[in-house]
């Protein structure tokens, strides 16, 4: 099997319009690179060796919070994501994320 092209590999800080992209796994994870990678001008496609979302992510409660932690290295993170998480409910009004 020949090695992968270099050229094919796409560094997270080069700008992503007008690439070709092949995301695999529909997880969270895999759809969520997949959504802002395509809003960023590439052409995804996503692939998953099952049905998307079956994998761990069917069996998340979906909790996104930070209370009862306001200190330490995870506050940050817990609150972006918290953030995030209103952002993308203003952006995709037509998904029940609630
Ligand atoms: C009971 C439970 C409750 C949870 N509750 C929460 C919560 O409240 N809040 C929270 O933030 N997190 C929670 N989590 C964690 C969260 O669910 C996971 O961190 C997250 O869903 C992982 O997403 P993922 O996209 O990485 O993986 P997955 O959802 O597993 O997606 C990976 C996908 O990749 C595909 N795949 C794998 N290998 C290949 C391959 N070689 N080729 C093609 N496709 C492939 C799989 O079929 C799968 O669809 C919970 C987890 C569990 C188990």
């Amino acid at each position: 099997m020949p090695e992968p092209s270099r050229n094919n590999v796409v560094n997270v800080l080069s700008p992503l319009a007008g690439r070709n992209l092949v995301v695999v796994g529909a997880g969270i994870v895999g759809a969520s690179v997949a959504y802002h990678a395509a809003r960023a001008g590439a052409t995804v496609t996503l692939v998953d060796a099952g049905r998307p979302g079956a994998g761990v992510t069917v069996d998340s409660f979906a909790w996104v919070g930070a209370s009862g932690l306001r200190k330490g290295p995870a506050a940050g993170l817990r609150a972006t994501a918290t953030a995030e998480y209103h952002r993308l409910g203003a952006e995709l009004p037509g998904l029940p994320v609630t």
